[in-house]
């Protein structure tokens, strides 16, 4: 095993989601402004930024990469990837990519993760009952009385949600929605929560990559062949066609273990992709997969326990 300061190429990707004060949403995706400045402060500094795009051809060539190389990445395509984050990264042009869905581009709605997280979180009921299939007792009630218990309850129904085709999830998710008596086809952020076409064109022509992260957002094992094919591929048309330049890279969405396999890595190569990220936890050397990449996933810490998470994910792969 090598320690700190091994001298071997690598590449660390970064992975984000939202920037700014937490407000209704997993407080674990967000990144405070303050902390989100100095950590891009300090990676202009200590590290050579790269585009994702330039990255991946060194990663390729590998002798070029070096070892301090590191690429910047937000998921989902939320609003605040724009108001906050687009900002401190246009005034010290630092590159990054965010992989956006395309379904809350068209829509204007709210992933069904941050409602959910929503609908727990402010909810009257004092309790849920989860119909889960196949299972003959009497269906698990979950208690919603202490924030605690939301929280809890939240993500035991998202894990039970994940991995169920789109249909069924969505059948599932006005179930819910009735239960904690809120209107599925509302949504509570008032269409605020995530980015707008404008916004992405914007970024884009200022020179941030725009990379593909489905339409809907699913774990894509759980889909058809067919679904996952086009889940892949009208994304990235329909992007490439908003933005006017190509769409070359992925992200699985929610990227564990259980939401890629080596037959999706080969379906994302097909539908035109170069290289795929997974949100499995380390970093890249010459040689790796390209289409299981690995990333970092930053959280809202101050600069030491930045710096420190940076270094050990050398050393420590999931
Ligand atoms: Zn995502």
């Amino acid at each position: 095993m090598k320690f700190f300061g091994a001298a071997e190429s690598k590449l660390s990707i970064l992975m984000y989601h939202r920037v700014g004060k937490p407000e209704f949403g997993e407080r674990s995706l967000y990144v405070s402004e303050d902390n989100f400045e100095r950590q891009v402060d300090y990676l202009l500094r200590r590290y050579r930024v790269l585009s994702f795009e330039n990255a991946v051809e060194l990663l390729a060539r590998g002798n070029q990469l070096g070892r301090d190389s590191v690429v910047l990445t937000f998921d989902d395509g939320y609003r605040d990837n724009y108001e906050k984050a687009f900002p401190i990264l246009k005034k010290r042009g630092c590159p990054a990519t965010i992989f956006a869905a395309t379904e809350p581009l068209e829509s204007g709605q709210a992933l069904w993760p941050t409602t959910l997280y929503y609908w727990c979180a402010a909810t009257k009921a004092l309790e849920i009952r989860l119909r889960v299939d196949g299972s003959d007792g009497a269906p698990p009630v979950l208690p919603l009385t202490t924030t605690k218990q939301r929280r809890r309850a939240f993500y035991a129904i998202k894990s039970l949600l994940i991995h169920r085709p789109s249909r069924d999830r969505e059948v599932l998710m006005r179930e819910i929605a009735e239960s904690l008596g809120f209107d599925a086809n509302d949504d509570p952020f008032h269409k605020a929560s995530m980015l707008t076409w404008d916004q992405l064109q914007e970024m884009s022509a200022a020179g941030i990559g725009i990379g593909g992260h489905t339409m809907t957002h699913p774990s894509l094992p759980a889909l058809s062949s067919e679904e996952c094919a086009r889940e892949l591929t009208q994304s990235k048309e329909l992007i490439e066609r908003k933005l006017n330049r190509p769409v070359t890279l992925f992200a699985y969405p929610f990227g564990g273990r259980d939401d890629f396999d080596p037959k999706l890595e080969a379906m994302v190569k097909d539908a035109g992709y170069k290289a795929a990220c997974s949100a499995l936890r380390g970093v890249n050397r010459p040689g790796a997969n390209r289409f299981a990449l690995r990333r970092i996933y930053v959280r809202n810490e101050p600069l030491p326990v930045f710096a420190l998470r940076l270094l050990s994910a050398a050393w420590r792969s999931e």
